[in-house]
């Protein structure tokens, strides 16, 4: 009896480990790595519930946990590479199931001594472990909780690879039906119990560390256009300005302002000048670099920190995004009206701070609105009529394309 309810501990922790992943996914709304490592915890307590509820002397019962183990196994290795990115080479899974499954056929009907066959299918959980370990150790990303996961893979693999054969110099043969009463099948309940319970709290770290870092990253992020919001991009500068003057590098910064966006919510309300914004943002997006930083600052105001970015090559990207915002179509617009926008140029000087450097940027973004905007303006450079720029005294009516 005794025997019988310690023997569901197992299951039951596995369903427990089960059900939190499921509710760790669904609330947080993560990735479908956490789904896959719930699936695989349910698939092996469906397993352990066999094995213990199960005859044990039939035969069909090996096969059958086998086929969830097998499952539960194949599904955690590849919901672990996953998460970093990574393919398991499922050919090749498929591949040592076959070659352990043919081996286990060959074996039937040999005689009534599960030894074989546990050495069979252990070797096998010990390959496609070993697979998934080398297949983590591709990875770019390496943090102190991929370590800990690539470990105790790595445990798993050792443990299933040597485990049973040390077991078996002991205890030499055991017959199908004292097989729940042999040394080898307490040491496997305590073995899968603590794999599985360390692997489990492992994996629940890493499911609440990416939940953490997913909220950061969207409370920093601007909900209309997915760019760095006010605060993130102030922030991000004032760790990019020391960096760039520490490294000597040059740093850049652009303003860019939709030009006469007060018209374009009076004429076609705010809906399609939300849609404008969003669609500026996304054309800013895929302009910069990875290692620029972009952020919409205001409501129609937008920057681009440009690292390591010669003040020319940034008045480059700025004339770029400038002609390619014009040539962008906005639903919920006339398909004649061509929305502009007006750029301001500054490069980093020695010891400036953000504020400073912002305000220089700003104030040739100025220019370019007294000057007719729909163009860039560079702080660096003089321009003849520098004295006597003039802010137009009426805003003039939106551009209209040749077809218009
Ligand atoms: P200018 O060419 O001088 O920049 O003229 P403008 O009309 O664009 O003037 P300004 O930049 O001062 O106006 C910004 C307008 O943008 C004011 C506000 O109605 C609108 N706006 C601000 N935030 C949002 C937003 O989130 N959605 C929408 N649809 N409009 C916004
Ligand atoms: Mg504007
Ligand atoms: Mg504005």
């Amino acid at each position: 009896m005794q025997t019988q309810i310690l023997g569901l501990l197992t299951p039951l922790m596995a369903l427990f480990f089960s059900a939190a992943f499921v509710v760790l996914w669904r609330a947080g709304g993560l990735k479908r790595h956490v789904l896959g490592f719930g699936i695989a915890y349910a698939l092996s307590a469906i397993g352990f519930l066999l094995t213990h509820f199960l005859p044990t002397d039939a035969f069909y019962v090996f096969h059958l946990t086998q086929i969830f183990y097998t499952l539960g196994s194949v599904l955690i290795i590849a919901s672990v590479c996953d998460r970093v990115g990574q393919r398991l080479h499922l050919g090749s899974m498929i591949f040592v199931y076959l070659g352990a499954a043919l081996l286990l056929a060959a074996s039937i009907g040999l005689s009534n001594d599960v030894a074989p066959r546990l050495v069979i299918v252990n070797i096998g959980y010990g390959v496609i472990f070993a697979m998934g370990v080398t297949t983590l150790l591709t990875a770019n990303r390496r943090t102190i909780l991929d370590h800990f996961i690539i470990a105790i893979m790595a445990f798993q693999a050792v443990d299933f690879l040597a485990r049973p054969t040390l077991t078996l110099l002991f205890e030499q043969a055991i017959p199908s039906e004292v097989y729940r009463d042999s040394v080898y099948y307490s040491l496997i309940g305590l073995a899968l119990g603590v794999k599985g319970v360390s692997m489990a709290l492992v994996l629940i770290a890493a499911t609440i560390a990416e939940w953490t870092t997913a909220l950061r990253e969207s409370g920093e992020r601007d909900a209309l256009t997915g760019l760095r919001n006010r605060g993130s991009f102030e922030e991000t500068m004032g760790d990019m300005l020391p960096a760039a003057h520490a490294e000597g590098r040059a740093l850049s910064l652009i303003v860019a302002d939709i030009d006469h966006f007060k018209q374009v919510n009076d004429i076609w309300g705010h809906q399609a000048g939300d849609q404008a914004i969003s669609g500026f943002g996304e054309l800013i997006a895929a302009m910069v670099r990875e290692c620029d930083t972009a952020g919409r600052i205001g409501g129609e105001e937008f920057c681009i920190a440009a690292w390591d970015c010669s003040n020319d090559a940034a008045q480059g990207l700025a004339e770029r995004v400038r002609q390619a915002f014009a040539a962008l179509r906005h639903p919920g617009l006339n398909d004649n009206v061509e929305l502009t926008a007006s750029f301001g140029v500054a490069t980093a000087r020695n010891g400036e701070s953000y504020m400073q450097l912002f305000a220089r940027a700003d104030e040739a973004l100025y220019k370019a609105k007294t000057r007719g905007r729909d163009r860039v303006e560079n702080a660096e450079k003089r321009h003849l009529d520098d004295t006597k720029a003039q802010p137009d005294a009426e805003p003039i009516a939106l551009k209209k394309t040749a077809t218009g």
